[in-house]
């Protein structure tokens, strides 16, 4: 009798174990090389050793913990730019990441670029529907984490977009497919051989449900929950998508972007496998709270890159403004657009276009830092190469003379574009080194990402072909100018871009 109690009582304890307990999964995306807080409306937030103590916590109250991210963990602030994202995947090696989904950043330098990190990290990278040109994958399609007796399937999915924003040197080395798809051929395979499928997925947010991961949970029957990134949306709570074939409500989360936050899904464990709680995103706030071991660990890069930053990398021989360069010429904007040409040099492009809004601050007489020119051009972007019709440029040009003006959409072409008004203010000619732009002819164009990518609703650039994307930043590439070409010496000369038809 006694001994028949004590194998009850084990069974209980056993069962016990195994159910009615909880899983919790925790996610980020979107990171951007952001491995320091930062301050955001004078609140320090983010950060990995902010973002470690959070995650360390929730391991010591949970024993079942899996924790992934869903890409985009490359381009973002000088000091992850500057390492090439080392200080980030030591950090995610550090917070022991189970794995983490490719984003369409993973694919801007090389694929080369891309293999290493893949080394660096001691986490698998997902991807099942971008593939090396002969087939074979890229990244691990999906993976099978077993925990507590429960065999969790996770299958990476990135957003298709690559095919246009990546450089025209990688896309030719992948195979990319559409991710419902290929969801649907794994979820099959798999479905059988696990209690819960989660899509891991860099596919994006977007209002309408025929676009991104809303469209995936719509159409791949059988996924349980998606995890997403690429759009960096902030949800407070789960959006909650119909699956067509099998009506079942299908959550799906995003855990905003840059560290900020951190998305916390909830389950019970019980013999039926998985039932989702709840999900709620963290917000990191915290700098008092960083964890003292990775903080030190990561310290030597922020100190690189302070010192760097503030490298003295030329001389201004004025002050040159910002106050009019939503209107008129302006020399900042020429610095750009220069520097662009002379970056892309061997290409030959035919000339360079900047939007004023992306020049973003004064620069002083004197010594200049290299802070100072990331302070004029703060954005992330990079500096296209694309083919485009000469009808296309004219509507462009039209479209920055006729609604542009005191916009951050007004233009900035290199000094070799001259563009001629009639009386009543439309286009008479647009001369390229002194011969008119043709309608039908194609132009090697430069400009930067951001308006190759249809910006300031200048959707005409999105009809160019890509040829190349520029490795570093534009403003890294001004600073490069200014250092290599312009010998540190700034003194920028603009003529006259736009001028009135003498009759
Ligand atoms: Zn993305």
């Amino acid at each position: 009798m006694k001994k028949y109690y004590i194998v009850l009582l084990l069974l209980f304890v056993l069962v016990l174990n195994i159910y009615g307990e909880k899983l919790i999964i925790l996610h980020t995306n979107d990171h951007h090389g952001r491995p320091f807080g930062f301050k955001e409306n004078e609140i320090m937030v983010g950060g990995l050793p902010a973002r470690a103590t959070i995650i360390n916590q929730i391991r010591e109250e949970n024993k079942n913990v899996i924790l992934l991210d869903c890409g985009d963990i490359n381009d973002g602030l000088f000091e992850s730019n500057l390492f090439n994202a080392a200080p980030d995947f030591l950090g995610y090696n550090y917070l022991k990441y189970d794995a983490m989904t490719l984003g369409n950043h993973e694919f801007y330098k090389s694929l080369q670029n891309l293999k290493d990190q893949q080394i660096e990290a001691k986490f698998p990278f997902l991807c099942a529907n971008i593939l090396n040109k002969d087939g074979s994958y890229l990244a691990e399609p999906y993976l099978i984490i077993e925990m507590n007796g429960l065999k969790i399937g996770i299958i990476g999915l990135t957003t298709t977009t690559i095919e246009y924003s990546a450089p025209i040197a990688v896309t030719n080395e992948l195979q990319i497919i559409d991710e419902v798809k290929v969801a649907q051929q794994i979820v099959d395979l798999i479905k059988d051989k696990v209690d819960y499928i989660i899509a891991l997925t860099h596919l994006g947010i977007n209002k309408d449900d025929n676009y991104g991961s809303l469209r995936l949970a719509r159409l791949v029957d059988n996924i349980d929950l998606v995890i997403d990134g690429h759009s960096h949306t902030y949800l407070e709570k789960p959006i909650f998508v119909t699956n067509e074939k099998t009506k079942k409500e299908v959550p799906v989360v995003q855990a905003n972007c840059w560290g900020t936050h951190i998305g916390k899904a909830e389950f019970d464990i019980s013999d039926k496998g998985l039932t989702f709680l709840n999900w709620e995103p963290i917000s990191i706030v915290s700098t008092e709270k960083d964890d003292k071991v990775l903080h030190d660990l990561l310290s030597p890069y922020l100190k690189e890159a302070t010192q760097l930053m503030g490298e003295i990398i030329g001389k201004s021989d004025k002050y040159y403004g910002t106050e009019t360069v939503r209107m008129k010429e302006n020399e900042l904007a020429s610095l750009c657009v220069q520097a662009m040409l002379w970056y892309y040099e061997k290409e030959k492009p035919d000339f360079s276009v900047t939007n004023g809004g992306g020049v973003r601050h004064f620069l002083n007489k004197g010594d200049v830092k290299k802070e100072d020119i990331y302070n004029v051009f703060p954005f992330d972007n990079y500096t296209v190469l694309l083919e485009l019709r000469g009808a296309d440029i004219i509507n462009i040009v039209e479209k920055s003379i006729n609604t542009k003006v005191n916009t951050g959409g007004y233009l900035h072409f290199s000094n070799n574009i001259k563009i001629t008004l009639n009386a009543n203010k439309s286009i008479e000619q647009i001369k390229l080194n002194n011969k008119v732009i043709e309608a039908n002819k194609t132009y090697r164009i430069l400009t930067n990402s951001y308006l190759a990518n249809g910006g300031d609703s200048y959707t005409e650039f999105l009809n160019g072909k890509k040829l190349s994307i520029s490795q570093k930043f534009d403003r890294e590439i001004v600073v490069d100018y200014i250092k290599t070409k312009l010998n540190g010496k700034i003194k920028i000369q603009i003529t006259p871009q736009i001028i009135k038809a003498s009759k």
